[in-house]
């Protein structure tokens, strides 16, 4: 009876023990966009490094299809995400409470690094004869659906333009995963996509039955809004990368950022974790996705408005990448 109350006591103190070593992971969902964009397979790549090495850090990522950048910074600062992609004109806006946050400035959130870059991207059914943004009056015209990026700079782009989204256009509030198909089915004659390039969902949508073409953003126009717009800077889509685009030559238009954001709640050493490893693994990241061939060390330190959150800056400081 003693023999077995000894054996059932260092059974106690053992479990105790291993719980402590084996602490609970903690989870990291990272919140993306739409299935057919850039953000969710960049997502998924980035959990699946850190994933990788789950014993060794104790961290479980999961990615989420979501809504899009305005979704994700509201995620990140209710407590629902840990991490999120997030454009580097709504990023600046929501810590600065701008915008979509006009006076409520997101003071909790937090940069990680900057990911690729990405255009507004107009495309238009080739028989609407669509040529410029005041083409678009008159049209069914889907701007993006709320939470997206894409419909708050199409919002920016219209203003500055001076058309009225309410009284110039049918204005429609459709995923980026569907807009391909409907624009296809004649059910709208153009959408707004910021997105990186290349990218498969505007090949599927530009290599269809009904013939397709990117519209240009007029220098004027992008001129202005740059001037306007700290984050915004002016952008091209090269056509190569879109057989069947009706377009011959390269669009101009205007661009952004995508960028890694987390919460000022997320622990450092979480973070910090994270960013080395997608920093020390760059190369495969380079080579999951086209639209990511383009990222350097350098440049993923670009573009960040908000603070940088602790882990990240302590990962760059160690690598001799920030002073
Ligand atoms: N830029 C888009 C957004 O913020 C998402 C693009 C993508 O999913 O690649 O909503």
């Amino acid at each position: 009876m003693k023999k077995l109350a000894v054996f059932l006591c260092s059974m106690a103190l053992v479990t105790v023990g291993l719980g402590d070593a084996l602490a609970a992971p903690q989870f990291v969902t990272v919140g993306t966009g739409g299935v057919t964009g850039v953000y969710y397979p960049t997502g998924g790549a980035i959990s699946k490094l850190v994933n990788k090495k789950r014993k060794e850090y104790n961290i479980r990522m999961t990615v989420e299809s979501t809504g899009g950048s305005v979704f994700n910074v509201n995620a990140l600062m209710n407590g629902d995400l840990e991490m999120g992609v997030v454009q580097s004109d709504l990023q600046y806006q929501a810590y600065k409470g701008l915008g979509e946050w006009e006076g409520k400035p997101q003071e909790k959130l937090r940069a990680v690094f900057a990911i690729h870059p990405e255009s507004v991207t107009l495309l238009a059914a080739a028989d609407k004869n669509i040529k410029s943004v005041a083409d678009l009056k008159g049209k069914i015209v889907n701007i993006g659906a709320p939470g997206t990026g894409q419909r708050v700079n199409a919002t920016d782009l219209f203003r500055t333009a001076g058309i009225d989204v309410d009284k110039d256009l049918r204005a429609e509030g459709i995923k980026p995963s569907e807009a391909a198909s409907m624009l296809q089915d004649n059910r709208i004659d153009a959408y707004f996509y910021t997105v990186g390039h290349p990218n498969g969902s505007i090949k599927e949508a530009v290599a269809g039955a009904r013939k397709v073409s990117f519209v240009p953003v007029a220098d004027e126009l992008v001129q202005q809004l740059v001037k306007e717009q700290p984050y915004y800077a002016p952008s091209v889509i090269p056509v190569a990368h879109y057989p069947g685009v009706a377009n011959t030559e390269d669009v101009s238009t205007f661009g952004v950022k995508a960028t890694i954001c987390t919460s000022a709640d997320v622990p450092e050493d979480v973070i910090y974790t994270i960013t080395k490893e997608v920093f020390e693994n760059i190369e495969d990241l380079r080579t999951l996705h086209p639209a990511l061939a383009v990222l350097t060390k350098e440049n993923m330190l670009q573009g960040l408005s908000a603070p940088l959150h602790p882990g990240a800056e302590k990962y760059f400081k160690e690598a001799g990448l920030l002073k």
